[in-house]
Order: structure tokens, then C-alpha cells, then sequence
């Protein structure tokens, strides 16, 4: 695509990358066809190409984002469906990042919009007090259906109670047996608190292989989610202080990997070098701690010997590949192959590549594209009719037990069960 960016507008690091992103494209529209929002709503300007263009246009122009631009941006999922399908390599989630701060910077949302946004941008990356408003959310779940539809669809993908806890909090958790690595975990910010057993089982299971965990209790969020709602300023904050941390432990104590057991988060993990290329203070460090992060599955796969069980049954398993895992970080196999080595069948979900509504933030901000691609997400795992799924990001598992009652689990959690750890919970009466 030709571009029209003056050199001026070029000496600013960040127009530089989008154009090298813009001039790769040759507008041929095929990432249309996978495009979520496009093929839901039917205007080239939900899809990737017509984004392109509006970001095109804003940059080059120095125009500061109107409603109607806020509005095809607002509703890209950031599911990266375009770019496993581009012929020509173009890197859309880059792109969609730029476009998303500079809307961030020069439009000024409504009133309500703001507040919303706000509110999710400090409550959902700070456990403590997503806590409390999942205590709030207690008080107003029996009286919901008088509420408006807005606060009533949000309560739906608040848990009714949280799990008993069955670890103890603490910075480090040594081997069970001879240790042969040492990695840091990412425990995440509303997972650790609506999900606390996806990263019981991720220690637990690397414990017995004989990799020691450690967890930085100074760590919440990743940033993704301030990063996706444009918030640009607070997720560097956390970028930052992650990428300090982790480095400090990598080069004092060892690390030899870094665990992200949510698909969401791991992406941004591996994009922190991406992000801070041209930061002196932080390049190098922010590229390490890029390159040490591995989804848990990916590790697995790569690093240890696991040893499967058989269960009595032969258990019917749908998988559900979250965008960003297999869009986003291209892990798509490793674990569909670790499950298949504990002697169950697993099924990839038709239309699999396309996402399940819950994109961070996107099921709360925008309901009813969310709920359209919930309906049909779940139909098509229907169609397995499985016993239960299977996949690895929190968001997914809230977004779709918000649609179906077959049960869903973290593959992690199938793998600690299937190779001697304790049967979840939600399985409990298969
Ligand atoms: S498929 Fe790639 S090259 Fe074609 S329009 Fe989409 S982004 Fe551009
Ligand atoms: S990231 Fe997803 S929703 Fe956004 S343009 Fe690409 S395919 Fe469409």
C-alpha cells in the first residue's frame, strides 16, 4: 500500500514501524474472510483492511481519532485471525496497538464510555480489589434481571463463588524430586483470583518434574489489558516493572524460562521486546524476558518428559485454541499432542480459528458482538458434544461457561490430573 508520511512525521519511531506494517499490505482483502467482526457486521470498516486504512489515514494526517473511527476500532477483538490468513506477512496486532493509543490520545469518549473504561483499566489488574467487587457482585446478582442489560450481562461472567484455595502463597515453590530447571510464573490478575486452581496445577505439575517455581508476589498484571483499552501510560507501568523484576531474578537466581498460563497475557509477554525496541534503558532486558516466555504448553512439550496415566475412561475432549495462543503466538499443536498422549480424544471445535467473543475486555464493552460469537462458539463445540473442554486462557473459559453447561478446564489442569496430580473439580461428576 502506497503511504504518504512525510519525513518528519517519519523521525517518530512508532509512525516509522506502522508505515513499514501499511507498505506490506496489497490490499487484496483475503483477511476479510476470517475477520470476526467483518463477516458479523458486513462494513469494510470492521474489518482488518478497512482498519488499516482509518489508521493509515489518522497517522498520516496527524488527525485525531472521531467518533466513527473509536467506534471500527473499538470493535476489532484484537483475535489476530487476519494475520494467520495474510499472504503477506502483515503484522495487523502492531498496527491495532498504535491505532488503539493514538485513539486513546486524541478522542475524547463520552462520559459513561470513560467511566466504564476506567473503572475496568483499575479494577481488573489489581486482585485485591477485583476481589471486592466480586463481593459486590454477590449483593447485586439476585436482584439483576432489574437492572439494566449492561450491568446485568457483566454480572453473568462474574462467578457466583470463588474456589478453596489449595496452595499456599509463597515465592518460591521447590521440586518434589531432583531439580533440572527453575522457572518464574506469571499468576495473573483476575485468573489468580476467579481461577486460583490453573496456577495450583501449573506448580504442582512442574514440582514433580523437577522444576522449581518461582513467583514474584511484587507481579500482578501483565499490562495487556491497559494495553488493549489504549491505556498506553499504565500498561508501560506494568511492562516495566515486570520486565525490571523478572530480569533481576533471571540474572541473580536463574530463570530458564518464563510460564504464562493464560494465552492473553503470554502474547503481550512476547511482544515486551517488540515494545521496548527502542528504549535504551530497557531493550535488552525487555528482549530477554521476551524470549524466555513460553506458554505452559509449549514447555511442556519442549522441555519435559511427562509420564501419562490412563484413567478408567476414555474422556471425549474439545479444544478450544484461544485466539491469541494460536493467532497470536502460533501455539496451536503442543497442546492438543499433550492431551492426546494421555489416551483421550480430542477434537479441534469447527470454524476453530474463530473467537469466542471474550477478547480481554471485549465481552464486557461490546455485548453483542461477544454474545453473537458466543452463540455460535458454542454451537459448534455442541456439535462435538463432548465431555468436557479444554483450553488455556481464563478469559475463554469465563466467556464460554457464560453460554454452555459442558464443563471447561485449563489443559494444564487436564495434564497435572492425567499424570498424578488430583481430577479438577468441575469434573468431578464425569
Ligand atoms: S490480507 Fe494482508 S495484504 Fe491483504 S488486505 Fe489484508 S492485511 Fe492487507
Ligand atoms: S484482529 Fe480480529 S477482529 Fe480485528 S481486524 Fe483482525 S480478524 Fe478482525
Amino acid at each position: 500500500m502506497q503511504t504518504n508520511f512525510t519525513n518528519d512525521q517519519l523521525k517518530d519511531k512508532e509512525n516509522k514501524s506502522s508505515e513499514t506494517i501499511i507498505r506490506k499490505c496489497v490490499h487484496c482483502g483475503m483477511c476479510n474472510a476470517t475477520c470476526p467482526t467483518y463477516n458479523i457486521l458486513g462494513d469494510e470498516l470492521d474489518g482488518p483492511r478497512g482498519r488499516i486504512y482509518l489508521i493509515k489515514d489518522m497517522l498520516e494526517n496527524n488527525k485525531p481519532a472521531n467518533k466513527k473511527v473509536a467506534k471500527h476500532i473499538d470493535r476489532c477483538l484484537s483475535c489476530y485471525a487476519c494475520m494467520t490468513t495474510c499472504p503477506s506477512g502483515v503484522n495487523y496486532m502492531h498496527l491495532i496497538d498504535h491505532g488503539r493509543n493514538h485513539v486513546e490520545k486524541t478522542y475524547k469518549r463520552p462520559f459513561l464510555s470513560r467511566l466504564i473504561r476506567n473503572g475496568l483499566s483499575y479494577t481488573l489488574p489489581n486482585p485485591n480489589i477485583f476481589k471486592i467487587l466480586f463481593l459486590i457482585s454477590l449483593i447485586f446478582q439476585p436482584i439483576k434481571f432489574i437492572l439494566p442489560k449492561f450491568i446485568r450481562n457483566s454480572l453473568d461472567l462474574m462467578p457466583y463463588k470463588l474456589p478453596n484455595k489449595t496452595l499456599k502463597t509463597q515465592k518460591v515453590y521447590p521440586t518434589e524430586t531432583k531439580k533440572i530447571a527453575r522457572v518464574a510464573l506469571l499468576t495473573g490478575c483476575v485468573q489468580r483470583v476467579i481461577s486460583p486452581e490453573i496456577n495450583e496445577s501449573t506448580i504442582r505439575l512442574l514440582n514433580r518434574h523437577g522444576v522449581e517455581v518461582v513467583v514474584l508476589p511484587e507481579i500482578n498484571c501483565c499490562g495487556s489489558l491497559n494495553h488493549h483499552l489504549g491505556k498506553s501510560k499504565l500498561a508501560h507501568d506494568s511492562f516495566k516493572k515486570n520486565i525490571n523484576l523478572w530480569y533481576e531474578e533471571y540474572l541473580n537466581n536463574g530463570l530458564d524460562a518464563i510460564i504464562s498460563n493464560t494465552s492473553g497475557c503470554g502474547t503481550t509477554l512476547k511482544d515486551y521486546g517488540f515494545i521496548f525496541r527502542n528504549d535504551t534503558d530497557l531493550k535488552k532486558k525487555a528482549k530477554k524476558i521476551s524470549e524466555l516466555t513460553k506458554d505452559v504448553t509449549e514447555y511442556l512439550e519442549e522441555s519435559l518428559n511427562l509420564k501419562f496415566k490412563k484413567d478408567d475412561k476414555e474422556y471425549k475432549i474439545a479444544y478450544h485454541s484461544p485466539c491469541s495462543m494460536q493467532h497470536g503466538q502460533k501455539v496451536h499443536s503442543q497442546p492438543i499432542n499433550l492431551i492426546k498422549q494421555s489416551g483421550n480424544k480430542v477434537f479441534d471445535i469447527p470454524e476453530g480459528h474463530i473467537c469466542c467473543g471474550s477478547a480481554g475486555t471485549y465481552n464486557i464493552l461490546q455485548q453483542e458482538i461477544a454474545k453473537n460469537l458466543l452463540k455460535d462458539k458454542v454451537k459448534n463445540i455442541e456439535k462435538i458434544a463432548p465431555d468436557f473442554i479444554s483450553t488455556g486462557n481464563i478469559g475463554c473459559m469465563t466467556q464460554i461457561s457464560s453460554g454452555t453447561n459442558i464443563p471447561i478446564v485449563h489443559t494444564v489442569e487436564i495434564i497435572d490430573w492425567l499424570t498424578g496430580g488430583p481430577k479438577p473439580y468441575k469434573l468431578k461428576n464425569l
